[in-house]
């Protein structure tokens, strides 16, 4: 080992929301930090920020505004040839990308964090002696051939390195242009006429929402007997209920068997051969989207040096406290079996942090039951809590009040009347133990469960806050009204 070794306290690995994150909050703590990204600093912010939640948010508004845009003639608004420019859509969220990076890079050099770009992995003299006393020794590969290699040694190591696509195998030989994975298709150059999706889970549920908004026919294609498996099916039934408006066709319990080119003259298009226990079909589309899932970004660490294991999912197994097997290295977001999402990432950092820089203090373990769920379709899926599958699973008694979005006059003013919220109490105490809402602003309305959820909230005490008049959020009341037996307003 012949180069230089720079010593920090803290290396972390994957300059996503899970590692910028970490570094931040290490150095408000008085650590020096490395921060390694494959991409550099001029790319921080991870698969989040520069091809998920941002672009694909960024891209579901505007296909809101357009679909929204259809209907203002019920408002008065007199409005001929509406047409949208999509390239310049596609400008609009590249810029945001953009600077929401610059912001990044603001930050780190803010908060005096070292960014190193490279492939980072541990060296193998990781294998020897005490390496949380002596230091893991990181190396840092360049992508540039002619950079040097560097190495750092660090006391604590976060492995932040995230998930890549989950490629569908039928299609690994499969060569053509307008087969698409979810990064790819963030810069699609038009819309589809036909995009069919494959996977039902909540990225292709996005992109389903998204490009229907925009007048593409959809079709979804998803193995299982359910979509939105992890949601509260009747939310998601609802969600059906209004996609009927778009020209949109559902296929569960359905695999896809081949694609082939179509017979037709027309060379842009596919077959797609789909197959269910007892039948087979075709249908023909100009794009198809593979969204079949992620995988924890493991290869090429170097775990095997510290004898750290993968999980039969790939994903890094982590002790309540984010901690690896091998002592001060610990592993957050997508390369663990949490959830996989941004918000759960940058908590499970700041978990991290708080247990290795204040070891007299260990930190409250997350309760995953609290992390919030979200689909930003239209309208909006949210969830925090049991569902109500999970409390008959355990065995918790629990009553459920629900009620409609369109009893709110704000609902209709802000042109979201569809929808509904529903909620899961425990039937002597009250305490709120599942929130479930399907409508045009689930995603923001969740967050005031969240913090219920936290606190162990009761009904009585939910209902007796004051919120404004008129506001989408009175429904929240509502609802607790409604599970109390008390409505005002809800039939
Ligand atoms: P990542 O964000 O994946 O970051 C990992 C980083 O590590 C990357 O920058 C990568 O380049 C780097 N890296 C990998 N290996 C190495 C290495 N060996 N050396 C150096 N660097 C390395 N979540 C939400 O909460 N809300 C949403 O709305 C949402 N929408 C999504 C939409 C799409 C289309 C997708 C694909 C995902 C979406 N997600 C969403 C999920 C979210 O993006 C991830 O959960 C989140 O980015 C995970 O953060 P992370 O820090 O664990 O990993």
């Amino acid at each position: 080992m012949s180069q230089p070794q720079l010593q920090f306290d803290l290396a972390v690995i994957g300059g996503g929301p899970g590692g910028y994150a970490a570094a931040i909050r290490a150095t408000q703590r008085g650590l020096s930090v490395a921060l390694i990204e494959k991409h550099g600093a001029q790319q921080l912010g991870g698969t989040c920020l520069n091809v998920g939640c941002i672009p694909t948010k960024y891209l579901l508004d505007s296909a809101k505004t357009w679909h929204k845009l259809q209907k203002i003639s019920k408002r008065g608004f007199k409005a001929t040839k509406l047409s949208f420019d999509w390239q310049t859509i596609l400008a609009g969220k590249n810029q945001l990308i953009a600077r929401q990076r610059q912001g990044l890079r603001y930050l780190m050099n803010k908060h005096h964090v070292t960014v190193f770009a490279g492939h980072g992995s541990f060296h193998s003299s990781c294998s020897s002696a005490d390496p949380h006393q002596t230091g893991y020794t990181i190396v840092v590969n360049s992508q540039n051939s002619a950079a040097p290699t560097t190495l750092i040694t660090a006391r604590y190591v976060i492995l932040a390195t995230g998930s890549q696509i989950k490629p569908l195998q039928i299609l690994s030989q499969h060569q053509s242009t307008h087969i698409y994975n979810s990064d790819e298709i963030l810069n699609i150059a038009a819309v589809p006429q036909h995009l069919a999706v494959i996977g039902g889970g909540v990225i292709g549920m996005e992109f389903a929402s998204l490009f229907a908004m925009m007048g593409s026919q959809i079709t979804i294609i998803e193995a299982q007997d359910n979509l939105l498996n992890e949601f509260d099916q009747q939310c998601v039934q609802e969600l059906l209920k209004y996609w009927k408006s778009f020209k949109l066709k559902v296929h569960t319990a359905t695999t896809l068997d081949k694609i082939t080119p179509s017979s037709n003259t027309n060379a842009t298009t596919s077959t797609l051969h789909l197959k269910t226990q007892h039948s087979q079909t075709t249908i023909t589309a100009d794009a198809v989207l593979v969204a079949v899932g992620r995988t924890p970004a493991t290869t090429g660490l170097g775990l095997e040096h510290l004898a750290i294991k993968t999980q039969a999912s790939g994903a890094i197994g982590v002790d309540q406290f984010g901690q690896t097997t091998a002592p001060g290295v610990y592993a957050i977001g997508d390369i663990t079996p949490s959830p996989a999402l941004a918000h759960t990432a940058t908590a499970e950092a700041h978990l991290v942090v708080d247990h290795l820089s204040r070891p007299n203090q260990p930190p409250q373990p997350i309760n995953y039951l609290n992390n919030p769920l979200a689909v930003y379709s239209y309208p909006e899926l949210a969830a925090v809590g049991f569902t109500a599958a999970q409390l008959n699973q355990r065995n918790i008694p629990y009553s459920t009040a629900q009620v409609p979005f369109q009893i709110m006059a704000k609902a209709t003013i802000e042109g979201y009347p569809e929808g509904f919220i529903k909620i899961h109490s425990h039937p002597s105490t009250t305490e709120i133990l599942g929130v479930h809402i399907v409508g045009g602003r689930a995603t923001e309305l969740i967050s005031e469960f969240v913090t219920a959820r936290a606190l162990e909230t009761t009904l009585e005490e939910f209902a007796h806050a004051i919120r404004p008049h008129p506001t989408l959020s009175e429904i929240l009341s509502e609802v607790a009204a409604q599970g109390l037996g008390e409505p005002v307003h809800a039939p």
